[in-house]
């Protein structure tokens, strides 16, 4: 009957940029997105922060009503059931504590802590103070319970930091909020963790510029286009302490409690925000050799990862990122 009729779709409206900021997590997170309308655009972000303000909640280091920080506080003692959200994180920080032996570990948070006040009193800490914090820390004082849904911490004055994955994670979860909002071309960056879905129309890919130090950066490297993918950069460009003529870096190497020495940067793709954060971390305390190689053992995984040394700057590039004939990344988007 009126078949005719129903056959015509309805011209679809021009897709429109639309840009978004918010702070969330001690950083912005910034949307870019194409949307048929301004409604949906500001209604896919406005959904999107929530969900990152609703992590924020449970992954904070800082609030004390965190769902981290109130299994924090039953360190030692039984297990605790853990929300839905934090397992999937704990569960994904200790594979790659497993997977990077050791180099990536969210029970971290004594010897980070320990460096942190050391970058704001400007006073190296001692030896004991170092020697206390290595004892606190160690994936395997983490159990985790998959069917009861707890985690336990062994030992009492333990701490979790999730600085290293969370801001991954939540710009995964961003992109899964804009998708439910009918968003499939958008671009989430948190600092240095950017996560893109489809890229903007007639393109073929998001053009992505990482932001490195310049003694590490390669002034010849080309933006990276990038689409259904995540890329995080890890470093020490704005955050270290140079004492007694050391640099040194936010990031630690758990198995010795000390922070990281030198200048050293990486940027990591992968598939997804969560893999690509923990990697970059895991790459910048392994160093150039042991840190490509976890790399190539990563499906999806591509890397660059620069060090300074006695010799001068090491650089080395992945398999996958010499094919892609792609280099360095902060969160500039054009
Ligand atoms: P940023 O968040 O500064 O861009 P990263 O993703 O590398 O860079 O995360 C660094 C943060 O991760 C630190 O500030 C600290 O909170 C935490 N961290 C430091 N060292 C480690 C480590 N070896 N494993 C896991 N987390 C770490
Ligand atoms: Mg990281």
């Amino acid at each position: 009957m009126g078949g005719l009729l129903a056959a015509q779709p309805a011209p679809a409206s021009p897709l429109v940029r639309h840009e978004f900021g918010e702070p969330h997590m001690g950083t912005t997170f910034r949307i870019v997105l194409y949307a048929a309308s301004a409604e949906q655009a500001s209604r896919a972000a406005e959904a999107a922060f929530a969900r990152v303000a609703g992590l924020d909640a449970v992954l904070s280091d800082y609030r004390r009503d965190s769902g981290l920080m109130m299994l924090v506080a039953r360190a030692g003692g039984p297990p605790v059931v853990v929300g839905p959200d934090l397992f999937r994180v704990l569960r994904a920080a200790q594979d790659w504590a497993r997977r990077s032996d050791g180099a990536f570990d969210v029970t971290a948070g004594p010897a980070v802590q320990l460096w942190r006040r050391a970058r704001r009193i400007l006073e190296m800490p001692d030896a004991a103070a170092v020697g206390a914090a290595r004892s606190l820390v160690g994936h395997d004082k983490m159990t985790l319970d998959e069917t009861a849904g707890t985690a336990r911490l062994a030992a009492a004055g333990m701490r979790l930091d999730l600085g290293g994955i969370a801001k991954g994670f939540a710009a995964d979860e961003a992109q899964a909020v804009l998708r439910a909002h009918g968003v499939t071309r958008a671009l989430v960056a948190a600092g240095g963790d950017v996560v893109v879905s489809g890229p903007p129309p007639e393109r073929a890919g998001w053009s992505v510029e990482i932001a490195l130090p310049a003694p590490l950066r390669d002034p010849l490297a080309p933006a990276l286009e990038l689409r259904d993918a995540a890329v995080s950069t890890s470093g020490d460009a704005e955050q270290f302490v140079t004492l007694g003529g050391v640099r040194y870096s936010h990031i630690v190497d758990p198995r010795t409690a000390m922070a990281l020495t030198g200048r050293s940067a990486a940027a990591v793709i992968a598939p997804r925000g969560m893999v690509s954060d923990a990697l970059a971390t895991a790459v910048s305390v392994l160093g150039p050799a042991d840190g490509l190689a976890l790399v190539e053992a990563t499906p999806g995984a591509a890397a660059w990862i620069a060090r300074e040394g006695p010799a001068g700057v090491e650089r080395v590039e992945s398999r996958l990122w010499k094919e892609r004939g792609g280099s360095h990344a902060s969160a500039r988007v054009h």
